[in-house]
Protein backbone atom coordinates (compact mmCIF):
# COMPACT_ATOMS: atom_id res chain seq x y z
CA UNK A 1 0.00 0.00 0.00
CA UNK A 2 1.33 3.17 -0.99
CA UNK A 3 1.14 6.54 1.08
CA UNK A 4 -1.62 7.79 -0.90
CA UNK A 5 -3.87 4.70 -0.15
CA UNK A 6 -3.02 4.79 3.57
CA UNK A 7 -4.02 8.56 4.02
CA UNK A 8 -6.99 7.87 1.79
CA UNK A 9 -8.10 5.27 4.84
CA UNK A 10 -7.24 7.25 7.33
CA UNK A 11 -9.23 10.29 5.79
CA UNK A 12 -11.88 8.02 5.50
CA UNK A 13 -12.36 7.11 8.60
CA UNK A 14 -12.67 11.05 10.11
CA UNK A 15 -13.63 13.27 6.76
CA UNK A 16 -17.06 11.82 4.06
CA UNK A 17 -15.22 9.98 1.71
CA UNK A 18 -11.98 11.47 2.69
CA UNK A 19 -11.80 14.41 0.88
CA UNK A 20 -13.03 18.23 1.63
CA UNK A 21 -14.50 18.74 -2.12
CA UNK A 22 -16.18 15.91 -3.83
CA UNK A 23 -14.00 15.91 -7.32
CA UNK A 24 -11.09 15.30 -5.47
CA UNK A 25 -12.39 11.54 -4.78
CA UNK A 26 -11.21 10.44 -7.93
CA UNK A 27 -15.19 9.75 -8.15
CA UNK A 28 -15.60 10.11 -11.81
CA UNK A 29 -12.58 7.78 -12.31
CA UNK A 30 -12.43 5.30 -9.80
CA UNK A 31 -9.26 4.23 -7.28
CA UNK A 32 -6.99 6.63 -4.95
CA UNK A 33 -6.77 10.14 -5.04
CA UNK A 34 -2.94 11.56 -5.07
CA UNK A 35 -2.23 12.79 -1.65
CA UNK A 36 -0.21 16.03 -2.31
CA UNK A 37 2.81 17.04 0.08
CA UNK A 38 4.25 20.01 -2.24
CA UNK A 39 4.05 21.24 -5.28
CA UNK A 40 6.65 23.89 -7.49
CA UNK A 41 6.56 25.46 -10.95
CA UNK A 42 4.20 23.28 -13.39
CA UNK A 43 4.38 20.13 -11.11
CA UNK A 44 2.70 18.23 -7.77
CA UNK A 45 4.38 15.85 -5.89
CA UNK A 46 2.42 13.07 -3.99
CA UNK A 47 2.73 11.66 -0.77
CA UNK A 48 5.48 9.13 -2.08
CA UNK A 49 7.58 12.00 -3.50
CA UNK A 50 6.39 10.84 -6.98
CA UNK A 51 6.20 13.73 -9.38
CA UNK A 52 3.46 14.76 -12.25
CA UNK A 53 2.98 18.04 -14.19
CA UNK A 54 -0.11 19.29 -13.19
CA UNK A 55 -2.94 20.28 -15.74
CA UNK A 56 -5.27 20.95 -12.44
CA UNK A 57 -3.40 24.22 -10.85
CA UNK A 58 -5.59 23.83 -7.58
CA UNK A 59 -9.01 23.83 -10.23
CA UNK A 60 -7.49 27.30 -11.46
CA UNK A 61 -5.54 29.39 -9.15
CA UNK A 62 -2.34 28.56 -9.98
CA UNK A 63 -1.75 30.89 -13.52
CA UNK A 64 1.26 31.57 -12.44
CA UNK A 65 2.73 28.10 -11.50
CA UNK A 66 2.60 26.69 -8.08
CA UNK A 67 4.21 28.01 -5.33
CA UNK A 68 5.13 31.63 -7.59
CA UNK A 69 7.99 33.37 -5.41
CA UNK A 70 6.68 36.69 -5.89
CA UNK A 71 3.27 35.49 -3.75
CA UNK A 72 5.09 33.41 -1.38
CA UNK A 73 6.98 36.72 -0.17
CA UNK A 74 3.94 39.07 -0.70
CA UNK A 75 2.09 36.31 1.91
CA UNK A 76 5.26 36.09 4.42
CA UNK A 77 5.67 39.80 4.61
CA UNK A 78 2.42 40.42 5.16
CA UNK A 79 1.37 37.89 7.55
CA UNK A 80 3.97 39.70 10.20
CA UNK A 81 1.40 42.16 10.67
CA UNK A 82 -1.25 39.72 11.77
CA UNK A 83 -3.38 37.66 10.28
CA UNK A 84 -7.03 39.21 10.26
CA UNK A 85 -8.14 42.10 11.51
CA UNK A 86 -12.03 42.56 10.42
CA UNK A 87 -11.70 45.98 9.74
CA UNK A 88 -10.74 47.59 6.79
CA UNK A 89 -7.18 48.31 5.60
CA UNK A 90 -5.58 49.82 2.39
CA UNK A 91 -4.86 46.54 0.55
CA UNK A 92 -8.30 45.80 -0.10
CA UNK A 93 -8.56 49.44 -2.01
CA UNK A 94 -5.32 48.44 -3.73
CA UNK A 95 -6.98 45.09 -4.61
CA UNK A 96 -10.03 46.28 -5.87
CA UNK A 97 -8.44 49.26 -7.85
CA UNK A 98 -6.48 46.38 -9.85
CA UNK A 99 -9.24 44.43 -10.23
CA UNK A 100 -11.40 47.09 -11.98
CA UNK A 101 -8.30 48.05 -13.64
CA UNK A 102 -7.74 44.56 -15.15
CA UNK A 103 -11.85 44.21 -15.46
CA UNK A 104 -13.59 47.83 -16.10
CA UNK A 105 -16.87 46.43 -16.15
CA UNK A 106 -16.48 45.83 -12.35
CA UNK A 107 -17.20 49.35 -11.26
CA UNK A 108 -17.97 48.97 -7.74
CA UNK A 109 -16.35 45.51 -5.97
CA UNK A 110 -17.28 43.71 -3.07
CA UNK A 111 -14.37 40.65 -1.68
CA UNK A 112 -15.83 37.20 -0.52
CA UNK A 113 -13.92 34.08 0.42
CA UNK A 114 -15.15 31.96 -1.99
CA UNK A 115 -16.24 31.36 -5.92
CA UNK A 116 -19.66 30.13 -4.02
CA UNK A 117 -19.84 33.40 -1.99
CA UNK A 118 -19.52 35.34 -4.64
CA UNK A 119 -22.03 33.76 -7.24
CA UNK A 120 -24.42 33.35 -4.66
CA UNK A 121 -24.27 36.93 -3.10
CA UNK A 122 -24.00 38.12 -6.87
CA UNK A 123 -27.42 36.20 -6.95
CA UNK A 124 -29.05 37.78 -4.46
CA UNK A 125 -28.26 41.20 -5.60
CA UNK A 126 -29.86 40.81 -8.89
CA UNK A 127 -33.02 39.46 -7.01
CA UNK A 128 -33.18 42.59 -5.11
CA UNK A 129 -32.25 45.48 -7.36
CA UNK A 130 -34.73 43.81 -10.12
CA UNK A 131 -37.34 42.91 -7.36
CA UNK A 132 -37.57 39.76 -9.17
CA UNK A 133 -37.40 36.22 -7.64
CA UNK A 134 -36.36 33.57 -10.93
CA UNK A 135 -33.22 33.58 -12.17
CA UNK A 136 -31.73 31.96 -15.27
CA UNK A 137 -28.94 29.23 -15.42
CA UNK A 138 -27.73 27.20 -17.83
CA UNK A 139 -27.50 23.08 -17.73
CA UNK A 140 -24.42 22.07 -17.08
CA UNK A 141 -23.04 25.29 -15.47
CA UNK A 142 -21.78 24.84 -12.39
CA UNK A 143 -22.13 28.55 -9.86
CA UNK A 144 -20.76 26.66 -6.49
CA UNK A 145 -22.93 24.84 -3.67
CA UNK A 146 -25.62 27.36 -2.83
CA UNK A 147 -29.17 26.04 -3.24
CA UNK A 148 -30.20 28.34 -5.84
CA UNK A 149 -27.44 27.37 -8.01
CA UNK A 150 -27.39 23.35 -7.36
CA UNK A 151 -29.88 22.93 -10.13
CA UNK A 152 -29.39 20.86 -13.36
CA UNK A 153 -25.38 22.10 -12.21
CA UNK A 154 -22.06 20.97 -13.71
CA UNK A 155 -18.81 19.97 -12.38
CA UNK A 156 -18.92 17.48 -8.55
CA UNK A 157 -22.31 17.54 -9.08
CA UNK A 158 -22.53 16.14 -12.92
CA UNK A 159 -19.44 13.74 -11.75
CA UNK A 160 -21.62 12.05 -8.99
CA UNK A 161 -24.80 11.85 -11.05
CA UNK A 162 -26.76 14.01 -8.14
CA UNK A 163 -27.64 16.95 -10.58
CA UNK A 164 -30.47 18.30 -7.88
CA UNK A 165 -28.98 18.06 -4.72
CA UNK A 166 -31.57 16.78 -2.03
CA UNK A 167 -31.50 18.96 1.19
CA UNK A 168 -32.72 21.95 -1.67
CA UNK A 169 -36.44 22.71 -0.89
CA UNK A 170 -38.43 22.54 -3.97
CA UNK A 171 -39.64 25.69 -3.04
CA UNK A 172 -36.49 27.21 -3.58
CA UNK A 173 -35.34 24.89 -6.77
CA UNK A 174 -38.63 26.30 -8.72
CA UNK A 175 -36.92 29.60 -8.97
CA UNK A 176 -34.19 28.03 -10.76
CA UNK A 177 -34.80 28.01 -14.88
CA UNK A 178 -32.54 26.24 -16.62
CA UNK A 179 -32.05 25.55 -20.30
CA UNK A 180 -29.58 24.61 -22.83
CA UNK A 181 -25.85 26.24 -23.18
CA UNK A 182 -25.38 27.58 -26.19
CA UNK A 183 -29.23 27.76 -27.03
CA UNK A 184 -30.41 31.59 -28.06
CA UNK A 185 -33.56 30.40 -28.62
CA UNK A 186 -34.33 28.60 -25.93
CA UNK A 187 -33.35 31.52 -24.21
CA UNK A 188 -35.87 33.70 -25.70
CA UNK A 189 -38.61 31.22 -25.30
CA UNK A 190 -38.06 31.20 -21.65
CA UNK A 191 -38.11 34.52 -21.03
CA UNK A 192 -41.26 35.31 -23.74
CA UNK A 193 -42.83 32.74 -21.14
CA UNK A 194 -42.26 34.18 -17.70
CA UNK A 195 -41.87 38.03 -19.13
CA UNK A 196 -40.62 40.26 -16.08
CA UNK A 197 -40.02 37.96 -13.65
CA UNK A 198 -36.47 36.82 -14.25
CA UNK A 199 -33.98 38.94 -12.03
CA UNK A 200 -30.70 37.69 -13.87
CA UNK A 201 -29.34 34.92 -16.74
CA UNK A 202 -26.05 33.65 -14.34
CA UNK A 203 -23.58 32.08 -17.00
CA UNK A 204 -20.16 30.63 -17.36
CA UNK A 205 -19.29 32.78 -20.70
CA UNK A 206 -16.50 29.44 -21.57
CA UNK A 207 -17.80 26.67 -19.70
CA UNK A 208 -15.76 24.76 -17.62
CA UNK A 209 -17.16 22.46 -15.57
CA UNK A 210 -18.91 19.93 -17.89
CA UNK A 211 -15.62 19.74 -19.38
CA UNK A 212 -14.54 22.88 -21.69
CA UNK A 213 -17.41 24.39 -24.00
CA UNK A 214 -16.94 27.28 -25.52
CA UNK A 215 -19.99 29.97 -26.95
CA UNK A 216 -20.98 29.50 -30.22
CA UNK A 217 -21.16 32.92 -32.26
CA UNK A 218 -23.64 35.22 -30.91
CA UNK A 219 -24.60 33.41 -27.76
CA UNK A 220 -23.22 35.94 -25.51
CA UNK A 221 -24.05 38.86 -27.19
CA UNK A 222 -28.11 36.96 -27.68
CA UNK A 223 -27.73 36.92 -23.65
CA UNK A 224 -26.83 40.53 -23.66
CA UNK A 225 -29.37 41.73 -25.49
CA UNK A 226 -32.13 39.39 -24.06
CA UNK A 227 -31.38 41.05 -20.68
CA UNK A 228 -31.40 44.51 -21.91
CA UNK A 229 -35.00 44.20 -23.46
CA UNK A 230 -36.12 42.78 -20.06
CA UNK A 231 -34.01 44.82 -17.55
CA UNK A 232 -32.74 41.34 -16.28
CA UNK A 233 -29.16 41.43 -14.63
CA UNK A 234 -26.65 39.24 -16.99
CA UNK A 235 -24.25 37.93 -14.61
CA UNK A 236 -20.87 36.65 -15.96
CA UNK A 237 -19.57 33.46 -13.86
CA UNK A 238 -15.58 34.08 -14.39
CA UNK A 239 -14.74 32.49 -11.47
CA UNK A 240 -12.91 30.01 -13.71
CA UNK A 241 -12.42 32.09 -16.57
CA UNK A 242 -11.63 35.35 -15.03
CA UNK A 243 -7.39 36.59 -15.58
CA UNK A 244 -7.22 33.15 -17.71
CA UNK A 245 -9.29 33.11 -20.95
CA UNK A 246 -7.73 36.79 -21.03
CA UNK A 247 -6.10 39.00 -18.65
CA UNK A 248 -9.48 40.70 -18.84
CA UNK A 249 -11.30 37.58 -18.90
CA UNK A 250 -13.91 36.12 -21.26
CA UNK A 251 -15.97 39.50 -21.11
CA UNK A 252 -13.05 41.02 -22.82
CA UNK A 253 -12.02 38.30 -25.02
CA UNK A 254 -15.56 38.13 -26.52
CA UNK A 255 -16.09 41.76 -25.82
CA UNK A 256 -19.33 41.59 -24.23
CA UNK A 257 -20.33 43.47 -21.25
CA UNK A 258 -21.92 41.72 -18.52
CA UNK A 259 -24.00 44.32 -15.59
CA UNK A 260 -22.19 41.67 -12.76
CA UNK A 261 -19.33 39.93 -12.32
CA UNK A 262 -17.61 37.01 -10.51
CA UNK A 263 -14.36 36.35 -9.60
CA UNK A 264 -12.50 33.47 -7.92
CA UNK A 265 -9.67 31.15 -8.05
CA UNK A 266 -6.72 33.04 -9.97
CA UNK A 267 -7.62 36.32 -8.14
CA UNK A 268 -6.83 34.65 -4.68
CA UNK A 269 -3.61 33.55 -6.21
CA UNK A 270 -3.69 30.34 -3.95
CA UNK A 271 -5.72 32.09 -0.87
CA UNK A 272 -9.12 31.20 -0.44
CA UNK A 273 -10.63 34.68 -2.56
CA UNK A 274 -13.54 35.64 -4.33
CA UNK A 275 -15.01 38.75 -5.43
CA UNK A 276 -18.41 40.30 -7.55
CA UNK A 277 -19.07 43.27 -8.96
CA UNK A 278 -19.98 45.35 -11.45
CA UNK A 279 -21.92 48.27 -12.48
CA UNK A 280 -22.10 51.04 -9.61
CA UNK A 281 -26.04 51.76 -9.92
CA UNK A 282 -26.66 48.04 -8.63
CA UNK A 283 -23.61 46.96 -6.55
CA UNK A 284 -24.89 50.36 -4.61
CA UNK A 285 -27.89 48.03 -3.98
CA UNK A 286 -25.23 45.84 -0.78
CA UNK A 287 -25.03 47.11 2.70
CA UNK A 288 -24.44 48.87 4.40
CA UNK A 289 -25.36 51.49 1.61
CA UNK A 290 -28.33 49.44 0.35
CA UNK A 291 -30.54 46.84 1.61
CA UNK A 292 -28.86 43.99 -0.17
CA UNK A 293 -27.29 41.95 2.86
CA UNK A 294 -23.60 40.60 2.16
CA UNK A 295 -20.97 39.60 5.00
CA UNK A 296 -18.11 38.15 6.10
CA UNK A 297 -15.70 37.52 8.48
CA UNK A 298 -12.77 37.06 6.67
CA UNK A 299 -13.45 38.79 3.19
CA UNK A 300 -10.96 41.00 2.30
CA UNK A 301 -8.37 39.18 4.54
CA UNK A 302 -5.12 40.87 5.33
CA UNK A 303 -2.96 37.61 4.00
CA UNK A 304 -5.59 36.80 0.96
CA UNK A 305 -5.42 40.17 -0.35
CA UNK A 306 -1.68 39.91 -0.73
CA UNK A 307 -1.44 36.77 -2.34
CA UNK A 308 -4.30 37.57 -5.01
CA UNK A 309 -2.34 41.13 -5.89
CA UNK A 310 0.43 39.57 -6.19
CA UNK A 311 -0.71 37.20 -8.72
CA UNK A 312 -2.25 39.81 -10.73
CA UNK A 313 0.31 42.16 -10.80
CA UNK A 314 2.93 39.43 -11.66
CA UNK A 315 -0.31 38.37 -14.70
CA UNK A 316 -0.09 41.72 -15.51
CA UNK A 317 3.49 42.06 -16.57
CA UNK A 318 4.30 41.85 -20.52
CA UNK A 319 2.06 39.97 -22.40
CA UNK A 320 1.65 36.34 -20.48
CA UNK A 321 -1.66 35.48 -22.18
CA UNK A 322 0.55 35.52 -25.21
CA UNK A 323 2.37 32.57 -23.95
CA UNK A 324 -0.23 30.69 -21.92
CA UNK A 325 -2.50 30.92 -25.23
CA UNK A 326 0.51 29.61 -27.39
CA UNK A 327 1.17 26.79 -24.95
CA UNK A 328 -2.47 25.42 -24.45
CA UNK A 329 -2.83 25.41 -28.48
CA UNK A 330 0.64 23.82 -28.42
CA UNK A 331 -0.73 20.98 -26.23
CA UNK A 332 -3.94 20.88 -27.37
CA UNK A 333 -2.55 20.05 -30.85
CA UNK A 334 -0.35 17.76 -30.13
CA UNK A 335 -3.25 15.98 -28.00
CA UNK A 336 -5.14 15.72 -31.22
CA UNK A 337 -2.39 14.74 -33.39
CA UNK A 338 -1.21 11.77 -31.36
CA UNK A 339 -4.76 10.94 -30.66
CA UNK A 340 -4.88 10.92 -34.55
CA UNK A 341 -1.72 8.38 -35.13
CA UNK A 342 -3.24 6.36 -32.36
CA UNK A 343 -6.55 5.75 -34.56
CA UNK A 344 -8.59 7.36 -31.14
CA UNK A 345 -10.82 9.77 -31.89
CA UNK A 346 -10.84 13.39 -30.08
CA UNK A 347 -12.55 16.35 -30.04
CA UNK A 348 -10.24 19.48 -28.30
CA UNK A 349 -11.65 22.48 -27.28
CA UNK A 350 -9.70 25.47 -25.82
CA UNK A 351 -9.23 28.94 -24.88
CA UNK A 352 -6.75 31.46 -23.72
CA UNK A 353 -5.20 28.91 -21.05
CA UNK A 354 -7.88 26.62 -20.15
CA UNK A 355 -8.76 23.22 -22.60
CA UNK A 356 -10.97 20.33 -22.63
CA UNK A 357 -11.10 16.80 -24.76
CA UNK A 358 -13.73 14.59 -25.38
CA UNK A 359 -13.67 11.01 -26.34
CA UNK A 360 -16.20 10.92 -29.41
CA UNK A 361 -16.30 9.86 -32.75
CA UNK A 362 -18.32 12.66 -33.44
CA UNK A 363 -16.88 15.03 -36.38
CA UNK A 364 -18.62 18.02 -35.17
CA UNK A 365 -17.44 19.84 -32.36
CA UNK A 366 -19.16 19.76 -28.96
CA UNK A 367 -20.60 23.14 -28.62
CA UNK A 368 -23.55 21.40 -26.04
CA UNK A 369 -24.06 19.74 -22.71
CA UNK A 370 -25.95 16.95 -25.15
CA UNK A 371 -22.77 16.42 -26.82
CA UNK A 372 -20.39 16.86 -23.83
CA UNK A 373 -22.50 14.31 -21.78
CA UNK A 374 -22.41 11.66 -24.56
CA UNK A 375 -18.94 11.66 -24.72
CA UNK A 376 -17.17 8.05 -24.02
CA UNK A 377 -16.22 8.90 -19.96
CA UNK A 378 -15.23 4.69 -19.50
CA UNK A 379 -12.28 5.64 -21.95
CA UNK A 380 -11.39 8.99 -20.30
CA UNK A 381 -11.20 6.98 -16.94
CA UNK A 382 -8.59 4.49 -18.71
CA UNK A 383 -7.03 7.26 -20.06
CA UNK A 384 -6.61 9.04 -17.12
CA UNK A 385 -5.23 6.32 -15.27
CA UNK A 386 -2.70 5.67 -17.91
CA UNK A 387 -1.60 9.11 -17.73
CA UNK A 388 -1.70 8.83 -14.23
CA UNK A 389 0.62 6.43 -13.87
CA UNK A 390 2.99 8.42 -16.83
CA UNK A 391 3.44 11.24 -14.48
CA UNK A 392 0.39 13.29 -15.59
CA UNK A 393 -1.75 14.84 -13.24
CA UNK A 394 -5.49 15.63 -15.12
CA UNK A 395 -8.72 16.49 -13.53
CA UNK A 396 -10.11 13.30 -12.08
CA UNK A 397 -13.28 13.65 -14.10
CA UNK A 398 -14.83 13.86 -17.53
CA UNK A 399 -16.21 17.24 -16.79
CA UNK A 400 -13.60 19.00 -16.11
CA UNK A 401 -11.08 21.66 -17.53
CA UNK A 402 -7.73 21.66 -17.85
CA UNK A 403 -5.52 24.27 -16.74
CA UNK A 404 -2.36 25.54 -17.93
CA UNK A 405 -0.38 27.82 -16.07
CA UNK A 406 2.96 29.90 -17.08
CA UNK A 407 5.17 27.24 -15.59
CA UNK A 408 4.14 24.94 -18.46
CA UNK A 409 6.86 24.99 -20.99
CA UNK A 410 7.92 23.29 -24.12
CA UNK A 411 9.69 20.74 -21.97
CA UNK A 412 6.58 19.86 -19.97
CA UNK A 413 4.09 19.84 -22.77
CA UNK A 414 6.42 17.53 -24.97
CA UNK A 415 6.88 15.50 -21.98
CA UNK A 416 2.72 15.32 -21.41
CA UNK A 417 2.02 14.73 -25.22
CA UNK A 418 4.99 11.92 -25.25
CA UNK A 419 2.76 10.58 -22.51
CA UNK A 420 -0.16 10.95 -24.33
CA UNK A 421 1.59 9.36 -27.49
CA UNK A 422 2.03 6.09 -25.28
CA UNK A 423 -1.31 6.29 -23.46
CA UNK A 424 -3.60 6.76 -26.47
CA UNK A 425 -1.76 3.76 -27.84
CA UNK A 426 -2.55 1.30 -25.07
CA UNK A 427 -6.47 2.45 -24.41
N1 LIG B 1 -18.28 29.28 -10.41
C1 LIG B 1 -17.52 28.56 -11.24
C2 LIG B 1 -17.59 28.82 -12.70
C3 LIG B 1 -16.67 27.58 -10.73
O1 LIG B 1 -15.92 26.86 -11.58
C4 LIG B 1 -16.61 27.37 -9.33
C5 LIG B 1 -15.67 26.34 -8.71
N2 LIG B 1 -15.17 25.39 -9.52
C6 LIG B 1 -17.42 28.15 -8.51
C7 LIG B 1 -18.24 29.10 -9.07
C8 LIG B 1 -17.39 27.98 -7.04
O2 LIG B 1 -16.22 28.42 -6.48
P1 LIG B 1 -15.70 27.87 -5.06
O3 LIG B 1 -15.38 26.42 -5.27
O4 LIG B 1 -14.52 28.72 -4.74
O5 LIG B 1 -16.81 28.07 -4.09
Amino acid sequence: MNHSEQLFNSAKQIIPGGVNSPVRAFNGVGGTPCFIKRAEGAYIYDADDKAYIDYVGSWGPMILGHNHPAILAAVIETAQNGLSFGAPTELEITMAEKVRELVPSMERIRMTSSGTEATMSAIRLARGYTGRDKILKFEGCYHGHADSLLVKAGSGALTMGVPNSPGIPADVAKHTLTVSFNNIDEVRQIFAKYKDEIACIIVEPVAGNMNCVLPVEGFLGGLREVCDEHKSVLIFDEVMTGFRIALGGAQAHYNIVPDLTTLGKVIGGGMPVGAFGGKKEIMDYIAPIGPVYHAGTLSGNPIAMAAGLAALNELSIGDKHEQLSASTEKLAMGLKAAAERNGVSLSINYAGAMFGFFFTDSPEPVTTFEQATACDTDKFRRFFHLMLENGIYLAPSAYEAGFLSMAHTDKEIELTLAAADKCFAQL
